[in-house]
């Protein structure tokens, strides 16, 4: 049995279009099938360095200036790498948890589609490359 169809359909227009376009031939709207918006939460950017960091400093900056007994210098750089880490780890499930809604999202909009179309081999296929993006 055939698994894979060459066609999905349009998010926009909902018309059948080509799974490999990376624009839509009929309403012209770019990256027509979600995969494009789902990369954003796949692996780690420089921005989830960043704000790790950002935070991190922050929070040891704040740390700094309590009047607390704290021992200064390597103890204070030790806690900041344990807040970068733990900001960065934070970010990493926040990330996979959102991913997992949108995907969730996304498939139930492609499904109505193809049910609508009644073509259930084109939202297999859909899913398919989904789960090849997110994995
Ligand atoms: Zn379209």
């Amino acid at each position: 049995m055939e698994t894979n169809s060459n066609f999905l359909y349009c998010k926009s227009c909902k018309s059948k279009i080509s799974k490999d376009a990376p624009t839509c031939p009929h309403c012209g709207i770019q990256n027509p099938f979600y995969f494009e918006e789902m990369k954003k939460y796949k692996g780690v950017d420089i921005l989830h360095y960043l704000i790790s960091f950002g935070l991190a400093f922050m929070t040891t900056g704040i740390l700094a200036i309590l009047p607390i007994d704290l021992e200064r210098g390597y103890l204070m750089f030790a806690i900041f790498v344990a807040l970068y880490v733990s900001f960065f780890v934070l970010g990493i499930i926040l990330s996979k948890k959102v991913g997992k809604a949108k995907k969730q999202e996304y498939s139930s909009l492609m499904q109505k589609v193809c049910e609508e179309n009644n073509d259930i081999q084109a939202y297999a296929t859909w899913n398919n490359i989904m789960d090849s993006i997110i994995s």
